[in-house]
């Protein structure tokens, strides 16, 4: 079952326990939704951020980075629409005083609804309708055999279209009435008690100076709820410096603030948490071509790390944000169901139109190449933007939720299991871990010598605590692709034992082979 909390608890829990993900400022009982990334989570960032960055600034010859601060001039969020735009309907229950989103609350209902019905078996041919749909919007696996029809599946189906029509004309009183007519309750308190709809802004502030009050709106500077205006008002500055030509990217990783008011499912959803961005300019009326390239292109990176195609889908946005003229979101079959990981958003020339209308700076591009349109060169004009945007603690949580297994290896003697995290090569935190079988008889000393030809490498680890079977375990728990272990034999013939993580099984390689084979398929 795809909407699991058991295996989802089981993830955070193991997250935690091996040194992967932390609630922020235990010992103070956490903050809500910041959590900090311990000594394997670090490093298993860092290689995703490395795969990303990488794949952008190497793979395309067109595309460069930059790194640019969390703040920015005030006139930044205005010229974006954030002051202005960057809200969500909100909803409030007066029982338990919870609040939520419009639109998380109805469709939690509506998967609910969803997978109650699923239970319940359903004939294929009745669903046809209604699977398309629910392929598209909730995650429901492929019916098998029964008689039930699907009333609730249809109801789920026509409330969700409900409200994305509801939404798409931000009529907060329909949402209220669809909430209230379909007896949708909170959570919590299960009652169907609740205030009016309103719009939250989700932009963190603070001041810039030391006399300031917090009401002086001068000085009121924001922490950035998305990098991609750091990328925009650099836009002459790189296309310039860099000498670029349209098309052209620019690619950047960094942290982004929100103050969610539904932050919950551990990483999922942070209140600070790091996006991973490019926004690709172009000339205005290639935007189709392009935003279909780079959905493709984007749909490439994640299967490049072999997790297979069907736990992947597209969802086409109903309602446009402010700035797009097409946006969908790749989704992920996440253990709390299909959940969005990366937006790729047609931008229009919104962002650079504004920038230069506040700023008064011209954020125009002369381009002598033809307009097949005209069959005359483009001459000037402000770039439209296609902008392709992953959250890197999202995409952590896909690797580790992909990852993560249990496995029972109980044979008729023996009660046995272990937990490992199937992690891809070349994202491990570790890569080998090198292994004396014992502390003694000059075996460390030959270990330590694999370290120190591997170590500049790649990333290894040793250790000579415990019996070989536990630390094989506590290999398998942190994805470590490798062991080797030196033994007795290894002083006579120069051969370590390499344990495979994923199969378990056991080779016996020379030596000087190690380093060779690890290398081979990290990369
Ligand atoms: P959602 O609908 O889940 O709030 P969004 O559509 O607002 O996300 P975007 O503004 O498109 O998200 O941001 C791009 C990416 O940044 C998302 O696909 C997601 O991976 C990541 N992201 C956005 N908000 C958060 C958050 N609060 N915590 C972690 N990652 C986030």
């Amino acid at each position: 079952m795809a909407n699991d909390s058991n295996r989802f608890q089981a993830i955070i829990s193991h997250a935690k326990e091996y040194g992967f993900v932390f609630p922020s400022s235990e010992i103070y009982d956490g903050l809500q939704a910041v959590y900090d990334y311990g000594q394997w989570g670090s490093e298993l960032k860092k290689n995703i951020k490395d795969y990303w960055w990488d794949s952008m600034t190497r793979m395309y010859e067109n595309i460069v980075g930059i790194d640019a601060a969390i703040f920015m001039h005030p006139t930044t969020w205005k010229a974006s629409g954030h002051i202005d735009n960057f809200n969500d309907p909100m909803i409030d229950n007066k029982d338990s005083k919870k609040r939520y989103r419009v639109d998380h609350l109805i469709e939690t209902w509506a998967e609910d609804k969803a997978f109650s019905f699923k239970t319940k078996k359903v004939y294929p041919e009745h669903l046809k309708d209604v699977q398309g749909f629910m392929d598209e919007r909730i995650d429901i696996p492929n019916p098998t055999e029964g008689n039930q029809p699907s009333d609730d599946a249809q109801k789920a189906k026509s409330v969700l279209e409900e409200m994305d029509k509801l939404l798409a004309k931000d009529d907060f009183v329909g949402l209220k009435k669809l909430i209230e007519e379909n007896d949708i309750r909170c959570p919590i308190s299960e009652t169907c008690n609740w205030t009016d709809i309103r719009q939250f802004n989700l932009m963190f502030s603070t001041e810039f100076g030391s006399t300031v009050s917090s009401e002086d709106e001068d000085n009121k500077v924001y922490l950035r709820p998305e990098t991609a205006q750091g990328i925009f008002v650099n836009f002459l500055n790189v296309q310039k410096t860099g000498r670029m030509k349209i098309p052209f990217g620019i690619a950047q990783i960094g942290k982004a603030f929100r103050n969610e008011i539904v932050a919950r499912q551990f990483i999922f959803r942070m209140r600070e948490f790091e996006q991973m961005e490019m926004q690709f300019f172009i000339p205005p009326g290639t935007q189709k071509k392009w935003y279909e390239f780079w959905k493709e292109e984007r749909m490439k990176w994640h299967l490049g790390l072999g997790i297979p195609k069907e736990n992947y889908r597209f969802h086409n946005h109903v309602k446009l944000a402010h700035y797009a003229d097409a946006a969908c979101d790749i989704e992920f079959n996440f253990p709390i169901g299909f959940k969005e990981v990366e937006g790729i958003h047609s931008r229009t020339d919104f962002d650079l139109k504004n920038h230069q209308e506040y700023s008064k700076k011209k954020m125009q591009y002369f381009d002598n190449d033809i307009d097949p349109a005209t069959g005359k060169p483009y001459g000037n004009y402000i770039p439209y933007v296609i902008e392709t945007s992953i959250g890197l603690d999202r995409m952590f949580l896909l690797v580790m939720s992909h990852a993560y297994e249990e496995q029972d290896l109980s044979t008729a003697e023996k009660q046995d299991s272990r937990v490992v995290l199937k992690l891809p090569n070349k994202l491990a935190p570790v890569k080998l871990a090198v292994l004396p079988l014992v502390k003694k008889d000059g075996l460390p000393e030959i270990a330590r010598k694999i370290m120190d030809d591997c170590k500049s490498s790649f990333r290894c680890f040793y250790e000579e605590k415990d019996t070989i079977g536990k630390r094989y375990r506590r290999m398998d728990a942190i994805g470590t692709p490798f062991c080797v272990t030196v033994d007795q034999q290894t002083k006579e013939d120069n051969t370590v034992t390499i344990r495979y993580r994923d199969t378990m099984q056991q080779d016996r390689i020379p030596l000087s082979q190690i380093k060779e084979i690890v290398s081979k398929v990290i990369l």
